[in-house]
């Protein structure tokens, strides 16, 4: 028997990043707590980059796909600490991004230690697999991202920025 939280957060899977619509806010991992009381639904999301106005657009669409199911008293709300990084992102969103030809985050702890690996962070090209990559900016397509360049198959791709 599935509990309420469970369906909610499979109704969850359904809402989706509007910058990166293969992501949705379960692969994203944004999505901290689901309190499923009897008035009322709440849902705890840590925002994923504080400047990032898709946080709006996904509350709207999380209001309108649980209204949709007959949940008419959602409450969202924010939770700022601890900061979301891109550790929380799902294996299962790691892979989306890679097929959408994005390059996912690399764990934090593993390459993104600013003091050892911000000038050469490996970063591996979706399209060839190589890791023979160089920055082409920092900022790619929305400032969440960076432009890479793959020296192997000379494709440009995003990186998904670790934070
Ligand atoms: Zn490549």
């Amino acid at each position: 028997m599935e509990t309420v939280k469970q369906q909610i957060l499979s109704l969850l899977e359904q809402v989706t990043d509007p910058e990166l619509p293969v992501l949705s806010v379960i692969d994203l991992g944004i999505v901290r707590d689901v309190i499923a009381g009897e008035k009322e639904t709440e849902i705890i999301i840590t925002p994923t980059y504080s400047g990032c106005p898709a946080m709006d657009v996904i509350s709207m669409q999380i209001r309108m796909v649980l209204l949709e199911h007959g949940y008419k008293n959602v409450k969202i709300s924010t939770c700022l600490s601890p900061a979301w990084t891109t550790d929380w992102m799902s294996e299962a969103g790691k892979q989306k991004l890679r097929a959408y030809g994005i390059a996912p985050p690399n764990p934090l702890h593993s390459v993104c230690d600013v003091q050892l690996f911000a000038e050469q962070e490996a970063v591996q090209c979706p399209h060839c697999q190589s890791y023979n990559t160089v920055l082409v900016s920092q900022f790619g397509s929305t400032a969440c991202k960076a432009l890479y360049k793959c020296r192997q198959c000379m494709e440009p791709f995003d990186y998904f920025k670790c934070h």
